[in-house]
């Protein structure tokens, strides 16, 4: 069962909660998929139940086509914050870790394609394979973050925040505008270019400002 957990694996005084989601937020992703360049955050949800531990094995829904990984800077949100400032949002970032948005890529074009939600191809269980958090004084600013994946050694995604079309207290405060966040809630700041499919086996290396490196396994 997937838990809050610090870079040494201490689980965190936190309760699990949604993670809300932040789509197109790099402009080289968004150009990658043919898809407009949003003029204000589009946001999603995925619920408590999409949360794994990226420890153990990830399970990949079967059948539906391709999964494709994408690699996010995730904050977890450690105070209440409802229709906050920008400044009141960051210092309520309890945490600073890495995820996984999986995606049926081709259910969202589908879905895309009818005007329909996303949530059948985003929110599924396991669909957000979740890092431990580190604390941000153990960091470079959060808005400059270098953060990659690799898959089976091959560099996938590479990306640093500072390349984010609005800034991480922007967008925490544009989302408690929307949705209060609670803490414990999980915030997944948007993918840069390099998404693609996984497969079963597949061996993953997910790092963070260079300093942290977490390892994930695809099942068999
Ligand atoms: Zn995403």
């Amino acid at each position: 069962m997937y838990q809050h957990i610090d870079q040494e694996g201490f689980v965190l005084p936190y309760a699990t909660g949604k993670v809300v989601c932040v789509g197109r937020s790099y402009r080289d992703h968004a150009e990658e998929l043919n898809n407009p360049v949003p003029d204000a955050p589009l946001l999603f949800i995925k619920p408590a139940t999409s949360l794994a531990p990226l420890d153990e094995p990830l399970l990949l829904p079967a059948d539906q086509g391709p999964v494709h990984h994408e690699v996010e800077v995730a904050l977890l949100v450690g105070r209440r914050l409802c229709k906050a400032s920008p400044a009141e949002a960051l210092n309520a970032v309890a945490g600073v870790g890495l995820a996984l948005d999986l995606t049926l890529r081709a259910l969202q074009d589908e879905l895309k394609a009818k005007g329909q939600p996303w949530e059948r191809a985003k929110a599924f269980d396991g669909s957000c394979p979740m890092g431990p958090f580190v604390s941000p004084d153990l960091l470079a600013p959060l808005q400059q973050l270098d953060f990659s994946l690799t898959v089976n050694g091959q560099p996938r995604q590479t990306g640093n925040t500072k390349l984010m079309m609005w800034s991480l207290g922007e967008l925490l405060a544009e989302i408690s505008g929307c949705f209060t966040l609670m803490p414990g809630d999980i915030v997944l700041t948007g993918t840069p270019k390099g998404v693609g499919e996984l497969n079963a086996g597949d061996e993953l290396t997910l790092t963070l400002d260079n300093k942290f490196a977490f390892t994930a396994k695809v099942a068999k």
